[in-house]
């Protein structure tokens, strides 16, 4: 089944929506008059920063505005997700989030000065991102049996890295760590981005991540790949086993990365910009750029406001007896 699939419920709330649309001032046809930003709570260079780029570089285009990039970091992307939670709700600050913070935060902080479906209005699923267990090119073990032996054997000595706590990089290791029942140095950073280059330098021993800024350092064999944490291999990295095939059944994982709007954002506004997502996700050169770095590109069904309400509730749902709270 697809693991951001459709329900009955999204689709009476697609039909409301349009509902709504019908009697909603005109607001949507002036809008947007001025250039919109667009928040990424990580650091330039990750997968939530390179996603972003390449669908809002085509947002703009149908928008006739200009899309800022403002990277926001710490906290594990809830410090950018309380902010945008607070900017006016004009459709003109809007913020990229993923599983972490608008699901796994949830139960992570129990004081999380927001909630992602209580003060964001869903805009669109922009790609699935499946996880790969990633490894510095030189860290003994050769596959993933190995590694798992190796980590077992060295857990006070080895080191993860990941994009702070309730951070797809973060939330995702610790589900792997607790299948494999060790508990290895944690290393944070503001962003995969940063943390990937520590891992491309050595600094840092291995790291669970989307898989989007991992392709290209595979394929030049700048660090190594262990497996894909999903039921199939993923076309853009043919050579890199699944989980199941490399012996750890029991770990699979997949993130994705959404827009959402500040709550109360006008109907037509959020219509709007969810148009633009999909129109961009129709584009022929968008979905090459997503689709080479191995990102899922939602089906048409999956790209409504209503679907990702859907989805950011049943992400909930699956995290919360999952993440124990930090604090
Ligand atoms: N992939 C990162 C994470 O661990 C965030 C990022 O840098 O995009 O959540």
């Amino acid at each position: 089944m697809n693991w951001y699939g459709r329900s009955l419920a999204s689709g009476c709330l697609a039909a409301l929506a349009g509902l709504a649309l019908l009697s909603a001032p005109a607001q949507a046809q002036s809008y947007p008059t001025r250039s919109i930003t667009m928040i990424v709570p990580f650091a330039a260079g990750g997968p939530t920063d390179v996603i972003s780029r390449i669908v809002t570089a085509h947002m703009a285009q149908t928008l006739g505005q200009t899309i800022i990039i403002e990277n926001v970091v710490g906290a594990g992307g809830t410090t950018a997700t309380t902010r945008a939670a607070r900017a006016a709700n004009d459709g003109y600050t809007l913020i990229t989030g993923h599983m972490g913070t608008h699901a796994a935060s949830v139960p992570l902080y129990p004081k999380l000065a927001y909630h992602p479906e209580k003060d964001f209005e869903p805009v669109g699923l922009l790609a699935g991102t499946p996880i790969l267990i990633l490894a510095r090119k030189d860290l003994a073990p050769k596959d993933l049996k190995e590694f798992i032996a190796y980590v077992k054997a060295n857990a006070e000595k080895v080191n993860a890295a990941h994009a702070g706590v309730g951070s797809v990089s973060h939330v995702s290791c610790q589900l792997l760590e607790s299948i494999l029942a060790v508990k290895p140095i944690s290393v944070p950073f503001n962003g995969t981005g940063p943390a990937m280059n520590a891992l491309v330098g050595g600094q840092v021993d291995y790291m669970c991540d989307q898989i989007v800024n991992a392709v290209p350092q595979i394929k030049g064999g700048t660090i190594k790949a262990y497996a894909v944490a999903t039921p199939q291999r993923n076309p853009s990295l043919p050579d890199v086993p699944t989980t199941t095939e490399a012996g750890l059944p029991a770990f699979q994982a997949q993130a994705w990365n959404a827009i959402f709007a500040p709550k109360g954002t006008p109907a037509d506004v959020v219509a709007k910009l969810n148009a633009a997502v999909v129109k961009a996700l129709d584009d022929e050169g968008v979905r090459k750029r997503l689709l080479d770095l191995g990102s899922v590109i939602p089906a048409a069904a999956d790209r409504t406001p209503a679907a990702l309400g859907t989805l950011v509730k049943s992400e909930i749902a699956k995290w919360t007896p999952v993440l124990k709270p930090v604090n």
